[in-house]
């Protein structure tokens, strides 16, 4: 694949993924704040509800007897003593917060026992809370206690920081009243006007909690569907990134093919003309040198053809004949064909498999092709000096087989790869190297047929170590 459409490919798929996550982020703002309008919703609905119980556990008519009547006609009989001058503001003050909390131990039993009643899946703490108290006698307004928000005067109920308390919605209570005075000595009945107006608070414990289990539907729902999107996402990009790696290795093997095709048909062609030429034809060893170079070629068109056919098999689909063999005269036979038949001229091979002998049950020709594979890379990405060193044992009831060599190395990125199909490291000058990625493919698959495993350890430019293990 070229390099433009490469870089083109990478600008497509970098904005594709922008793209997604921008719209995906777009998608959690909207969802986040739908749930978030819901959960506002369903705070309130949920106030309103409490609200609507607490005064509905107001009017009870115990309660409201002891509010009303015991608590009330006691503040009456303070305002009277007030409106004669025998008390001050501040002493029916604290006369009647001592009524209350004389009154407050049974007004909560009753409070509670209500509440107990109802069987709430939350607790509430509450209090009442008393704002003001207003008469009017007709002329004027007079008000005889009022609190504010910084310091409020708790009625009924139990103490708490009002903090976190919701404030329910305050009630107001109209009443005349008639006390006795001495007007000019003379004892007369007079009137007023009373408003009391007192406000809820309850601390709800674990209201949160109530309010998400009631929406618990909604966010699960929207949890699963975010996921799943993104699942969806994820899943679509990385076969799209597959794909593109499929179309990539495939462009890259008919490259490559197309390489290792054209040297050899090159070659023939040079050859055959050559055997045209009458000095050549006169020459019987020029001749005899020229047919070589025919052959040569010829073969290795042949052996280029069966990789590419006997690659294309599975490991399942690899038809072993297995035969026993003997490790030391396999290996000492296999460094001698090796060094034959390469023509690498600075190449030593340590030669340390394990004595005394052992006995392996293997294939003998596709195993030969495998180590070939392995030797072979050993030279195509080596250094000049090509040291290679077999070394086996056994461990664990497994036949190790280590090859290492000192050539360029292979990048842990890449050590993951190099097993499969067509594939080949792509940067450094490796490309100058001919070959199709199919050879360490064709080894593992070879490996695996026997049961066995193989691993590659590598550091760039020191060299590489594949590993074999193999059953015994
Ligand atoms: P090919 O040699 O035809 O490219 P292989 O399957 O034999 O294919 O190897 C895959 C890739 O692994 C090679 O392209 C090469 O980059 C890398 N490789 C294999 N063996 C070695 C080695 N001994 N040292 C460094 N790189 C290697």
């Amino acid at each position: 694949m070229n390099h433009r459409t490469t870089k083109k490919m990478k600008n497509k798929f970098t904005i594709l993924i922008l793209i997604s996550a921008l719209a995906l982020g777009a998608l959690s703002a909207i969802q986040a704040y739908l749930v978030n309008n819901t959960y506002v919703l369903k705070k309130r609905a949920f106030l309103n509800e409490v609200d609507d119980l607490v005064s509905e556990i107001d009017n009870e008519q115990i309660l409201d007897s002891l509010y009303f009547e015991t608590w009330g006609n006691d503040l009456a009989d303070h305002i009277a003593d007030y409106k004669n001058g025998r008390i001050d503001q501040k002493e029916v003050t604290q006369r009647t917060m001592a009524k209350a909390d004389s009154l407050n131990s049974s007004y909560m039993s009753y409070y509670n026992a209500f509440l107990d009643s109802l069987q709430l899946e939350y607790t509430i703490k509450y209090h009442k809370n008393l704002e003001s108290v207003l008469i009017f006698d007709g002329n004027t307004f007079d008000s005889i206690l009022s609190s504010t928000s910084d310091s409020p005067i708790k009625l009924f109920g139990e103490e708490f920081d009002e903090k976190e308390a919701v404030s329910l919605s305050s009630s107001r209570w109209y009443g005349e009243r008639d006390y006795i005075t001495t007007v000019n000595d003379s004892v007369v009945t007079e009137s007023y006007d009373m408003e009391v107006k007192t406000q809820d608070k309850i601390i709800i414990t674990n209201w949160r909690r109530v309010v998400l289990r009631r929406m618990s539907g909604l966010l699960i729902g929207s949890i699963l569907l975010f996921l799943f999107v993104i699942a969806l996402l994820y899943y679509s990009i990385k076969n799209l990134i597959t794909q593109k790696k499929i179309a990539e290795v495939k462009t890259d093997f008919i490259n490559n093919i197309t390489h290792e095709l054209k040297t050899p048909l090159a070659t023939l062609g040079i050859a055959t003309k050559s055997l045209r030429n009458e000095a050549i034809k006169s020459s019987p060893s020029a001749f005899d040198t020229t047919l070589g170079i025919v052959e040569r070629q010829n073969n290795r068109l042949q052996k280029l053809i069966d990789q590419v056919l006997t690659n294309s098999l599975s490991a399942e689909e690899i038809q072993l004949s297995k035969e026993q063999i003997v490790d030391n005269t396999f290996f000492s036979e296999l460094i001698a064909d090796f060094k034959l038949s390469t023509q690498h001229s600075d190449l030593t091979i340590h030669n340390k498999v394990h004595v005394p002998e052992i006995l392996l049950r293997i294939d003998r020709f596709h195993f030969t092709t495998a180590l070939l594979n392995i030797l072979e890379n050993a030279i195509k990405y080596g250094k000049d000096h090509t040291e290679i060193t077999i070394y086996t044992a056994v461990k664990h009831g497994n036949y190790i087989i280590h090859i290492s060599d000192n050539g360029i190395g292979i990048s842990p990125k890449d050590q993951k790869v190099i097993f499969d199909k067509f594939y080949r490291v792509s940067d450094g000058n490796v490309h100058d190297v001919k070959g199709l990625g199919l050879g360490l493919y064709f080894t593992h698959q070879i490996i695996t047929a026997h049961k066995g495993t193989i691993t590659t350890e590598s550091e760039l430019n020191k060299g590489t170590t594949f590993i074999i293990k193999l059953p015994v």
